[in-house]
């Protein structure tokens, strides 16, 4: 199994970044995980066969996380998809879809597609399979507009990858992301303690209980990309692949 991160920037473009949107394929498993707004030409950048892609996740409703979607469904009509498609994200996901839909292209909410799509809505702390695909969704702290807000433990082919979303330290990602094989984690600041996000040396100081076997920190600001140089973690790229 490879995750390939597709975009791994903020909301604001820093450092010249995508959006999130991150890419996982295996024998048996292909799936996004968010699809923010710059995700189908960092997709097309590529060359990510989209056809191919069974589920996407969707951590929030924030624009960075989840407006890219109307552009994927959009491609995928025109360019005559014929495979199934699974939406899967937190509760209010169907009415959030449709809204960000007719916000971006009108009437484009109500087009039939060609192929089926479902839209699933996911409570935390409950578990889903969605083919070979176990999703452990757990609610995380992100502000009052834009949720609820899930980070996901998913279990595929032996492998269990965590994605902590965009939050600030909050004591559910330690069963999310414990003993992971990838733990992604947000890093937004260095080590200013701000509302909704999670700064390095907060992140820091759990990473022990976590126990994660491989940590990668994404979502940075420019105060982190200025830091790039002297950090002793991994951070992620766009188009970095990793093996898992
Ligand atoms: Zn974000
Ligand atoms: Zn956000």
């Amino acid at each position: 199994m490879q995750l390939q991160f597709i975009g791994c920037g903020d909301a604001f473009g820093s450092g010249g970044r995508q959006n999130t949107c991150f890419h996982v394929t295996g024998d048996h498993v292909n799936f996004l995980i968010d699809c923010g707004a710059s995700s189908l030409p960092a997709l097309k950048r590529l060359d990510i066969v989209r056809n191919d892609i069974e589920l996407i996740l969707i951590t929030h409703f924030h624009g960075d996380h989840f407006a890219g979607l109307p552009f994927f469904l959009l491609d995928a009509q025109f360019a005559r998809r014929t495979r199934p498609l699974v939406i899967a994200g937190p509760q209010g996901i169907e009415t959030r879809l449709a809204q960000v839909m007719e916000a971006l292209f009108e009437h484009s909410s109500k087009t039939r597609q060609k192929f089926d799509v479902s839209v699933v809505a996911l409570n935390a702390e409950e578990r889903r399979h969605f083919g070979a695909v176990t999703v452990t969704p757990y609610p995380v702290v992100h502000g009052e507009s834009g949720g609820p807000f899930l980070a996901y433990r998913i279990e595929a082919e032996g492998r269990a990858i965590c994605y902590s979303a965009d939050t600030e330290w909050t004591e559910t990602l330690i069963p999310a992301a414990r003993e992971a094989d990838l733990f992604i984690a947000e890093a937004y600041y260095y080590d200013r303690i701000i509302k909704n996000h999670l700064s390095l040396k907060t992140l820091e100081a759990h990473l022990p209980e976590i126990n994660a076997k491989r940590l990668i920190l994404t979502h940075m600001s420019d105060d982190m990309l200025s830091r790039l140089d002297t950090l002793p973690y991994t951070t992620a790229g766009d188009g970095m692949v990793v093996e898992l």
